[in-house]
Order: C-alpha cells, then sequence, then structure tokens
C-alpha cells in the first residue's frame, strides 16, 4: 500500500515579496555577491517546501526551483551550452546560465511591453511554454552537439530536501520534450536532424536517474507535455525508444511521467504503454477524455490525476471533482490514485493571504497556488472519508455564489450579447468600396507614414503616474501632464510630417490593464505576480464577471489630440483577444463568450471614437497568434471565434472610417486567411528584423487591404538609416502592390528614448518622401 496519496509537480519559485526578481537584478548589477544569491536561493526553496508539506501534500517537488528557467537549468545540467559563449566544456556555474539567458553584453531583454520578447544579439531566444505566458529559454541543438554531465543542480536540491526531511521527487524535463522544444540552429548544417541526438542524450538521463537513485531518490517526476502535441512518427518512435531505456535505467528508483496542458487523442495509448510506475494526466483540461483513459488504464501503474486546475486563479468545485475521482478510483484502486494540481503551479500567483485588499466575496470564489494545495488535501480527505465533510459543504456554497452572484452575472449584458446578429460582425460595405471614401476623407499620400501607438514612457511619465496612483499628485495635475506630453508628442509628430499621428498613450501604464481597470467585470490583484521569464513578472487582470463598458475610456485623449492638428489622429485601442490572453479568465463559460462580452464593450469605444471625429481607429491584437490551440485540429474553431471577436468590435463604423489592427510579428504563413478575414483596413507588422522575409506569406495569399510592414526595429536604440529603410520597403513592394503600403515602425516605441525615437522618424518620413518620387524598383 501506497503512503503517497497527494504530490506537487511544481511550485512558484518568484517568493511571496518577490525575492527571486529582486535578489537575481542585485546580483546582475553587481549589488549581491554569488554567495548572497544563492542564500535567497535557498531561503525560497525551504519555504516553498514547508509551505507545501503544512499544507498536507505527500510528495513535494525539488529541482522545480531555478534562478532563470528550468529548461535551461536542464541544458546547463548536460551541457548543452552553445559555442558562442565559450564555455570550457567542464563544470557548471549560474554566470553560465545568465550569460546564456541574457547574452554576452548582460543587458537586460527588451520586449516591447507587450508579452512579445526580443533578445540582444547573442542571448538565446526564449519563447512561450505550450499556450502559457510563461517563456522558457529555448534549447540549441548543432550536428556536433554532445551531451554531458556537468552540472549538479538536480543532486544538491534533492540532498538539500532531503536533508531537511522533505519527501521529495526532483522534476526533470523529459527528453523528446527538450528536443522537441529545440530548435537546431546550426549554420552549416541548417537541416541536422535533432532527432539523431535522443540516445546520446538518453545515456546522459540514465546517468541522472543512477545518480539520483544512489542518493537515496525514491520517486522522479519527469515532464513529456509533448504528448499533448501532434507528433510525428519520428517523435513517437523517440519517445518509445527513450522510455524503454529509461525505465531500465535505475532499478529502484520510480518514475512519474506526466503530460499535461491537453487532451492526447491518438497518443493516449502510446502515453498509457509507457514502461514506468506512474503517470499523471491532466484532468482538468482533459476532462472530456478521462472516462476513455480511465478504461484503458493499466493495472500495474499508479494514475495521478491533476484534478485542480493549475492554470486559473478560482476555486476548485469539490462536487465535480469528487465525482471525477470516484470514477477514477473505481477504475484504478484507492491504492493507485494519486491527486494532484492539473499541472505545475508556477503559472499560479503564490497565495491569496497576501491579498488583504481583494474582496471578501471575490476571495472567497478564489484559490492561488497555496489555496489550490489545500484544496487537493482536502479533496483527498473527503474521497478517503478522512476530511470533514464540513468543507464540502463550504465549498460547494462559495461555488453557489459564485455561480449566482448578481456581481457576476449581468443579465443587460448576457441579453446584449444573445441579440447579436451575424451582420454586427461586417462593416457595412466591403473594402473594395470602404477604400476610396476612406481616402478622400483622410486625403493620405502614397506610401503614409504612422507609428503603432505608444512614444516613449520616460521616467517622468511613469513617476507621474505613480505619484497620482499613490495620492500625492492631483488628478488635475496628472492630467495637465498628460495633456502637456500629447501636446508635445503631436506637435513633434506635425512638424517631422507623420502623415496620420497618434497621441502617445502617455496616459497608460499597460494595454490590458489601462482598459481592464475601466471595464466592468474586471479585478485586479495585489500581489498576484505570475513569471512571465526570468525576472520579468507580469500581475495579470482578473476577469470575473460579465463584461461591460460604463463609460468611454480615451475618447477624451483621442479627442483632445485630434484638437491639436489637422492630419487625422489615430485612436489606440487593444482588442478582445488581447485582453483575454493577457487576463486570468472566467472558468464558468467558454472563452469564446468572455472575448464577446469584451468586444461589444470595446465596439462602444470604437463608435464613440467615430462620433468624437476620429477618423482611423487601431485596435491592436498581438495576442491573437499565441491563442492558437495546441492541437492543429482545434485550430479552426478557434481562430473562427477569434476572428469574429475582432470583427464585431471593429463593425460598428461607417465606411469611411479605417480600421487599423497590429500584431508584433509577422508568422502569417499557417493564418494568413484568418488575418485576411479580420478585415481591418490597415494592418501593421513587425519585419524589419526578419529583413521583410515574414512577407513570404504574402507571395502565394493575394492580401488585398492595406498593410504597413515594419521598417525600424523599436527593440533596439539603433537608428535606422533612411537608404535601410527605403531598401525594405522595395523588399515589401516585391510582393505587395505599393498602393497597399504604409511606412511604420515593427512596434510602439514606449521603451525608447526620445532622441532616438526623433531622429529615427524623421529617417522613417525621409524614406517616405524618396519611395514617393522614385520609380519602383524593377523586380
Ligand atoms: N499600441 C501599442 C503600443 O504602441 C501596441 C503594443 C503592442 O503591439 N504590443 O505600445
Ligand atoms: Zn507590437
Amino acid at each position: 500500500m501506497s503512503d503517497i496519496h497527494t504530490h506537487n509537480l511544481g511550485y512558484p519559485r518568484i517568493g511571496q515579496q518577490r525575492e527571486l526578481k529582486k535578489a537575481t537584478e542585485a546580483y546582475w548589477h553587481g549589488r549581491l555577491s554569488r554567495e548572497e544569491l544563492e542564500a535567497t536561493g535557498r531561503r525560497l526553496r525551504q519555504d516553498n517546501w514547508a509551505r507545501q508539506q503544512a499544507a498536507g501534500i505527500d510528495l513535494l517537488p525539488c529541482n522545480d526551483f531555478t534562478f532563470y528557467d528550468q529548461m535551461l537549468d536542464f541544458s546547463c545540467l548536460i551541457g548543452n551550452v552553445p559555442p558562442r559563449f565559450g564555455w570550457k566544456g567542464e563544470g557548471m556555474d549560474l554566470d553560465t546560465l545568465f550569460l546564456m539567458a541574457r547574452g554576452s553584453r548582460g543587458e537586460a531583454r527588451e520586449t516591447c511591453g507587450s508579452g512579445c520578447s526580443h533578445q540582444p544579439s547573442f542571448a538565446c531566444e526564449m519563447t512561450k511554454w505550450f499556450d502559457t505566458n510563461y517563456h522558457y529559454i529555448v534549447p540549441e541543438f548543432r550536428a556536433d552537439t554532445r551531451f554531458q554531465l556537468v552540472g549538479d543542480k538536480v543532486f544538491r536540491e534533492f540532498e538539500e530536501a532531503a536533508g531537511l526531511g522533505h519527501k521529495v521527487k526532483p522534476v526533470l524535463p523529459g527528453p523528446v520534450t527538450y528536443l522537441t522544444l529545440g530548435k537546431v540552429q546550426d549554420e552549416d548544417h541548417p537541416n541536422f536532424d535533432r532527432y539523431t541526438l535522443l540516445d546520446g542524450l538518453v545515456d546522459v538521463y540514465v546517468q541522472i536517474l543512477q545518480r539520483l537513485a544512489t542518493q537515496g531518490a525514491e520517486w522522479v517526476q519527469i515532464d513529456e507535455p509533448v504528448f499533448g502535441l501532434d507528433l510525428s512518427p519520428v517523435q513517437k518512435d523517440a519517445l518509445l525508444s527513450s522510455w524503454e531505456r529509461l525505465s531500465r535505467a535505475a532499478p529502484g528508483l520510480k518514475i512519474l511521467v506526466t503530460s499535461y496542458f491537453s487532451e492526447l487523442h491518438e497518443n493516449l495509448p502510446l502515453f498509457l504503454s509507457l514502461p514506468v510506475q506512474a503517470l499523471h494526466y491532466d484532468a482538468v483540461r482533459g476532462s472530456a477524455e478521462l472516462e476513455a483513459l480511465l478504461t484503458r488504464f493499466p493495472k500495474d501503474k499508479i494514475l495521478s490525476l491533476g484534478v485542480v486546475n493549475g492554470r486559473n486563479i478560482w476555486k476548485n468545485d469539490f462536487s465535480k471533482s469528487l465525482a471525477l475521482l470516484e470514477k477514477a478510483r473505481h477504475a484504478v484502486g484507492a491504492d493507485r490514485l494519486w491527486l494532484a494540481p492539473s499541472c505545475s503551479l508556477q503559472h499560479a500567483p503564490i497565495t491569496l493571504a497576501n491579498e488583504p485588499a481583494l474582496d471578501a466575496e471575490l476571495k472567497s470564489w478564489m484559490a492561488f497556488a497555496d489555496e489550490k494545495l489545500e484544496e487537493v488535501v482536502i479533496l483527498n480527505g473527503l474521497l478517503r472519508g478522512t476530511a470533514d465533510a464540513a468543507l464540502l459543504t463550504a465549498n460547494q456554497s462559495a461555488i453557489q455564489s459564485r455561480r449566482e452572484s448578481p456581481r457576476i452575472h449581468r443579465a443587460a449584458v448576457k441579453a446584449r450579447l444573445a441579440a447579436v446578429k451575424p451582420a454586427d460582425s461586417e462593416r457595412q460595405s466591403p473594402f473594395a468600396q470602404r477604400r476610396p471614401l476612406q481616402q478622400q476623407k483622410l486625403k493620405l499620400p502614397e506610401f503614409p507614414t504612422t507609428t503603432i501607438g505608444s512614444f516613449p514612457q520616460t521616467a517622468e511619465v511613469r513617476a507621474m503616474r505613480a505619484r497620482w496612483k499613490k495620492g500625492e499628485l492631483s488628478t488635475e495635475s496628472y492630467e495637465v501632464f498628460l495633456q502637456q506630453e500629447i501636446r508635445h508628442c503631436v506637435s513633434f509628430q506635425d512638424e517631422a510630417g507623420i502623415d496620420m499621428p497618434v497621441h502617445g498613450e502617455f496616459e497608460r501604464n499597460d494595454m490590458v490593464e489601462y482598459f481592464g481597470e475601466q471595464l466592468d467585470g474586471f479585478s485586479f490583484t495585489q500581489n498576484g505576480w505570475v513569471q512571465s521569464y526570468g525576472s520579468r513578472y507580469v500581475k495579470p487582470p482578473v476577469i470575473f464577471g460579465d463584461v461591460s463598458r460604463p463609460a468611454p475610456m480615451t475618447v477624451r485623449w483621442s479627442r483632445y489630440a485630434q484638437s491639436l492638428t489637422d492630419r487625422p489622429m489615430k485612436g489606440m485601442l487593444t482588442g478582445p483577444v488581447t485582453i483575454l490572453q493577457w487576463s486570468f479568465v472566467r472558468d464558468d463559460q467558454p472563452r469564446s463568450e468572455t472575448t464577446r462580452q469584451i468586444a461589444l464593450a470595446i465596439r462602444d469605444e470604437v463608435v464613440d471614437l467615430e462620433a468624437a471625429g476620429i477618423a482611423a481607429i487601431q485596435i491592436d491584437e498581438p495576442a491573437i497568434r499565441e491563442g492558437l490551440p495546441l492541437r492543429r485540429s482545434d485550430w479552426a474553431a478557434y481562430l473562427d471565434w477569434a476572428v469574429n471577436a475582432f470583427r464585431l468590435c471593429a463593425s460598428g463604423v461607417r465606411d469611411e472610417t479605417q480600421i487599423h489592427t497590429h500584431m508584433c510579428y509577422a508568422e502569417f504563413n499557417d493564418i494568413i486567411e484568418s488575418i485576411a478575414a479580420l478585415d481591418a483596413d490597415v494592418i501593421t507588422i513587425e519585419t524589419s528584423r526578419s529583413n521583410m522575409e515574414l512577407l513570404e506569406a504574402f507571395v502565394d495569399f493575394k492580401y488585398l487591404n492595406e498593410i504597413g510592414p515594419g521598417v525600424y526595429d523599436i527593440h533596439s536604440p539603433r537608428i535606422p538609416a533612411v537608404e535601410e529603410m527605403v531598401a525594405l520597403m522595395r523588399k515589401a513592394e516585391a510582393v505587395i502592390p505599393r498602393a497597399q503600403l504604409w511606412i511604420n515602425p515593427d512596434c510602439g516605441l514606449k521603451t525608447r528614448g526620445w532622441a532616438e525615437v526623433k531622429t529615427s522618424l524623421l529617417h522613417l518620413v525621409e524614406t517616405a518622401r524618396r519611395l514617393r518620387v522614385e520609380k519602383p524598383a524593377l523586380v
């Protein structure tokens, strides 16, 4: 009989007071010694184990802590350091790890402030971990890559935990997940097949497992979330062969393989066939597949069921979970059933205990990491009859109050949504008819110039906002200050000759938070931080109820900006899909429904901007692509509602009002039809860093609306020369007719300084002037 009934897959490492961020940044800037940094790490780990133990979890994770990222930790453990970092090939230290994460110039990574990430020249790339907002450091593979066990972090952390008397299982990424999520970075062998590295990789895993066994580890957790993806035959073979070998690596050491974030579909039989002692399954994302899993579940394995959602901030519905768990117990037997959160809790904030200001009712519906662990323990107790039944009653009354709360359920919002007709997502006329009307109204030259919205958020702008938020600055003085910034910004654009100016977004802290703060149905936490990457954490808004817009949000600023110039001012909004993607969302209705509610709220703003005399309105949707489901077979349904939500918010205006949209990337090849289906009159995209290569999507697909491929890389302080931008536009002209082209930067300018911005934009305007007089290049 097993003495383990509950376990955890991973715990947030950032610290309740964001200690990890403060310590790592201080270390990078030379304000903290290596020893002090290590000591902070130790304190955090100790505290995290103590909290999980206090919650009553039987088996705790170790090696889930990291100073930067767990994939990067693993690369360092096995000596997979790209040659450009000059690593000597033996031993491993934290500085090499930070070098890989941050590049040789030690610069902090820059973002355009919107979640899209960019690296200084030498750092390893990072990308989103499945469909979360966490970014991992992408492993790199070359034909001459050789893995060797050079690090010892996992062994040290196991020893540390064991020394403190905790029962822990080391956590490692699985071999096929590691290979799949990396990328080949080898100029001499660009088509190198990374799966040829599998055997050498498994050799190192074998050593790791053997050493853990020698250290006295009873269990190890190996994460293979790739089971939830579309797998090629090569990947399936890799899973089969690597697990065959790993299962025999260290007799006596038991292995738990985890999958999460997705149903397994055709990969389910393979998953169930793994020759290991325990399998973890995400019963939240996989609830519809649970029956199938249970009927086939092998009699000799332990089933770990992730019943508590590690991806949201809501209380678990115990009666629903108990129903699942009872079925599972019936199928596999009580001894072979473990309970856990659905995935690592690193995606959830730490504890509600740090939210004194959150109103009590809202809080009674929520659960962060610590509360989720309590839920796992209570569910286990209820299932096995050892917990007080009053706990179930209390849970059910919270669930019921949420289900019925008039704060959440607003009849007017639901009625409005129900009354939406297909025609509400259609502009009055097709683009071909709208275009001449817009041209007539806007009177723009060929190659119109514009920017993406934000202008430098200087230290002064941020300081004034902080003082206003603290109540040190009156609203009146703050607004006077904002008007002065807008005036400066508009007059610069006028003098520079930007054809379609913007107001500069000085009033905004963040493109989602700014709107969330003004919409009904949103709430904000004080300490609900989650790691986005390295030392960058985000505090996503919480969408708890039906969304509506009580009053205009941006109109006064756009109107004021328009009053300062004769050129057409572009209004600036964040789109519904992006607001959804970057928030904690409701779990009591489909994401599509929440998005449509947001779309109606934004639609009201679009209509009000038009009524206020704003002739062009940009609705940013940088997150549309990242919302794509993990399985391709689910893409069409998602794209359908995402595109529809955008159209719903953009279609309330007259034909002559020009709708823009913006995306911080140009990987459109596989979704170009949906991009076209947005039916935005103008789209601006990021292309300068890829030298316009990303415009390839437009070679085969005839995109009819107007488009501004970015020619100014805003992720770098570098000022682009006119010739450079002209050359980029020439490339664009080779695939898109010049009458459709706009000239603009890649993204917003908020992270840049005024000096560079001014010169760069003058160059940009000059680029347009040149293109207007010069003949198109012969292609
Ligand atoms: N309008 C926003 C800005 O300029 C767009 C940001 C983004 O696309 N991420 O800052
Ligand atoms: Zn952008």
